[in-house]
């Protein structure tokens, strides 16, 4: 048997290439159209749904899916709650959750629709604070809970609200990017002092495999998860600590400890160094660009395209200031400076004009540029690079070119 491929990212590990798994045609929506007549329900809009499978974590996945061709807005999705043997799954899982919260718990349910799950939660710990989201539902604040009729904004709400425990139920089937919702959850837990759980439930489609059965794959779910893509997913959120099944292996849920990888946070820590020193850096250098033109030297820049307009644009070298930009490529000459708009020279000039600096931007080609300044009977008093946040003499000061 041949294999049905094509290229598609997939929502999970990101692998860029799929099997064809299901090619299903063209099709309503089966839950959220709610048609309020027969006639109403045939002329409902058809969506392409072609789900394929991810050949490397295994998930499945309609790749033709348009979040925008389902009315969340209006028709909110509504879980029915009430079959006996379903109650009994809702109540495991609650007491599972339970099992990790402190006596009085800061729990938010991404979400969360009516909020039956969240109100089972607050009722079991009373003085705790329950806290829901969904865009698409507003039902009543009170009793320890409250509601957010918005998108939950997990880099900011997670600092925001600083909780404990986070509850995603059946939602993660409906994202086009759950795997961006759950890295941004796990770095948001980064901004809080404390540990904090991520309790996730998905439908599970392992028994798909062994009993043929097409009826799972409808349009709202752009994603059916198996055993081990959702493992996978979870593993991009922290350590997976627990991860079961309920409801005879229909769903499948976890309990993560969110955690980003320590050499990602110290490499992201970083970063906010450098952020902030490119600050620095910048002012520091427009400052002695501003004293070198305001001491009434003679500056050229060699180079004004690439990095060299990139430093001309960083430090604000302006044309009015520095009007002399010089290039060792005659194809280059004549052009200008994009963004400033200095007009590119030949080197040449520089041998009828005399200028007390040249500023060289592309510090990792000045040996070349001097070398062929010497060759070329080009003489200047002072050559000045880029490094560590300021302008240095090539010549008088240590640098690493
Ligand atoms: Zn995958």
């Amino acid at each position: 048997m041949t294999c049905d491929l094509i290229e598609a990212a997939c929502p999970v590990c990101s692998n860029s290439v799929a099997a064809r798994f299901f090619p299903a045609g063209e099709q309503t929506l089966a839950t959220l159209a709610w048609p309020g007549s027969a006639h109403a329900a045939q002329s409902l809009p058809r969506h392409a749904q072609d789900f394929v499978q991810c050949p490397s974590c295994t998930h499945v996945w309609n790749h033709r899916f348009e979040y925008d061709a389902i009315p969340y807005q209006s028709n909110p999705n509504r879980m029915f709650n009430n079959g006996s043997i379903w109650k009994g799954h809702l109540a495991q899982t609650r007491d599972l959750v339970l099992s990790r919260l402190p006596d009085a718990p800061n729990v938010v349910e991404i979400g969360c629709g009516e909020g039956h799950f969240l109100r089972g939660l607050a009722q079991a710990r009373p003085g705790g604070r329950f806290i829901g989201f969904d865009p698409n539902a507003t039902p009543e604040t009170g009793l320890g809970v409250e509601f957010h009729p918005r998108l939950f904004e997990p880099l900011a709400d997670m600092r925001a609200f600083q909780p404990d425990a986070v509850v995603i139920r059946h939602v993660l089937e409906h994202l086009t990017e759950p795997a961006r919702l759950l890295q941004a959850l796990a770095w948001g837990a980064m901004s809080a002092d404390k540990d904090c759980w991520l309790f996730a439930e998905v439908p599970c489609i392992d028994r798909v495999f062994d009993t043929h059965r097409l009826a799972d794959f409808f349009y709202e779910h752009v994603s059916h998860f198996t055993t081990e893509s959702f493992r996978a997913l979870m593993s991009r959120a922290g350590e997976v600590v627990t991860l079961d099944h309920g409801y005879d292996g229909e769903v499948v849920h976890a309990l993560v400890k969110l955690a980003v990888p320590a050499h990602a946070r110290s490499r992201a820590e970083a970063a906010a160094r450098f952020a902030a020193r490119t600050v620095e850096s910048r002012a520091t250098i427009a400052q002695q660009l501003s004293q070198l033109s305001a001491s009434g030297q003679r500056v050229a820049i060699w180079g004004g395209t690439g990095k060299a307009a990139a430093f001309i644009h960083h430090f604000g070298a302006d044309a009015e200031r520095f009007p002399l930009v010089v290039d060792s490529d005659p194809g280059k000459v004549g052009t200008f400076v994009p963004g400033t708009g200095q007009r590119i020279e030949f080197r040449d000039v520089l041998k009828q004009t005399d200028v007390d600096v040249i500023v060289i931007p592309t510090q990792w080609r000045a040996r070349d540029i001097i070398a062929e300044m010497t060759r070329e009977g080009i003489a200047t008093k002072r050559v000045m690079i880029e490094h560590d946040g300021g302008l240095v003499d090539f010549f008088a000061q240590s640098h690493p070119y």
